[in-house]
């Protein structure tokens, strides 16, 4: 089977945006992969975090991962934390010493996260390296991923290329997967930016854990345009075009079926249909997330996650070791 990696930073309260671009594919291919799905709990400490809030988001992700349908039982699928696993730091290191300082500030993760922040940490520069060894540690041959997070995957393959031609062949080269409707869902008072965790907004965001009240009237106040036109454009018309998406990543249509059911329509009619989709898929997995939390099984769950990525992971550092010239032969 081949393998497949992803992994969502415990950063805050996942949202509608990390379903589409994250979990959902998870999900829809969890049979026909090696699934590594790990909790980046490293990343997120490059932006300032609350230890216990971290502890807590971390247990929560996990539990919510199931309740949108990943899959803890099957024998490939394999759930684990970052920072139980060393290899990572260290492969990190390696990297952060072969990948000039440019390449990683032309990021637009790094810059766009600088930009809210009157200072920020080296970890925030290095954060695309770290990725990279989370991918490469394991030879992922599919990351899927919302558009936002594509240019680092761009990242770990150049890495992976770099170094199987200066140390032989040593790293599969990693493809990212974007969903064709979903990889971009925009913040719903800003559409011109994407959705996030991390927001300071919390209208902007539609958590996975929101009540059915709040969801309805985040989406009923989500900004749009004032042309009174439906119509997918994203350049033009940001706002219309989510609501269209979120439609659609939720009720599983097309964006076109989309724009001819509400085309010469009123926004609040889309709006209305909207927040139905994501209520209608949003409390069912509400009702399971709180079964995993009191199960008692996300220890478990997590140890053989450990104990087996450490296992993979171990044999790729001793031959990256070797190959740089690090400890003994
Ligand atoms: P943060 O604000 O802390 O960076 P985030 O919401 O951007 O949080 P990440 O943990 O950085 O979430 O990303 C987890 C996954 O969710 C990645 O695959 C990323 O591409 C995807 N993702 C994040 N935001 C969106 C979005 N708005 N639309 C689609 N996919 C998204
Ligand atoms: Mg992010």
């Amino acid at each position: 089977m081949d393998r497949l990696l992803t992994g969502l930073q415990p950063s805050g309260t996942l949202t509608i945006g990390n379903y589409a671009g994250g979990i959902s594919q998870i999900v829809n291919y969890q049979s026909d992969y090696e699934t590594f799905l790990f909790i980046p709990d490293m990343h997120a400490i490059t932006v300032p975090q609350d230890p216990e809030a971290l502890h807590r988001n971390i247990i929560n992700a996990i539990a919510m991962y199931i309740a949108c349908g990943v899959n803890p039982d099957l024998p490939n699928m394999h759930i684990y934390i970052q920072s139980e696993n060393l290899y990572h730091a260290n492969l990190s290191w390696i990297f952060e010493c072969h990948t000039p300082h440019g390449e990683l500030t032309r990021m637009h993760q790094f810059k766009a996260k600088s930009a809210l922040h009157e200072t920020f940490t080296e970890g925030l520069v290095t954060y695309p390296d770290l990725m990279a060894a989370d991918i490469l540690l394991y030879d992922a041959k599919y990351v899927p991923t919302g558009i936002d997070q594509k240019q680092h995957v761009e990242l770990a393959r150049n890495i992976a290329i770099r170094f199987n031609n200066r140390y032989g062949e040593l790293f599969a080269i990693p493809e990212p997967l974007i969903p064709s409707i979903g990889a971009k869902i925009r913040d719903l008072q800003n559409p011109e930016q994407k959705m996030s965790k991390s927001t300071t907004n919390p209208k902007a965001s539609i958590f996975l854990s929101d009540p059915e009240k709040v969801i309805r009237k985040k989406i009923m106040s989500a900004v749009t345009d004032s042309d009174g036109v439906i119509k997918f454009d994203e350049e033009n018309k940001p706002g219309v075009s989510n609501l269209l998406t979120i439609y659609s990543v939720f009720t599983g249509s097309s964006i076109e079926d989309a724009v001819a059911k509400f085309e010469g329509g009123g926004y609040g009619d889309l709006k209305k249909a909207a927040a139905d989709a994501v209520v209608e898929k949003l409390m069912p997995m509400q009702e399971k997330y709180n079964d995993i939390i009191n199960s008692g099984r996300i220890n478990e769950i997590l140890d053989a996650g450990r104990d087996y990525s450490n296992k993979i992971a171990a044999e790729k550092y001793e031959k990256v070791r070797k190959a740089v010239g690090f400890g003994r032969i």
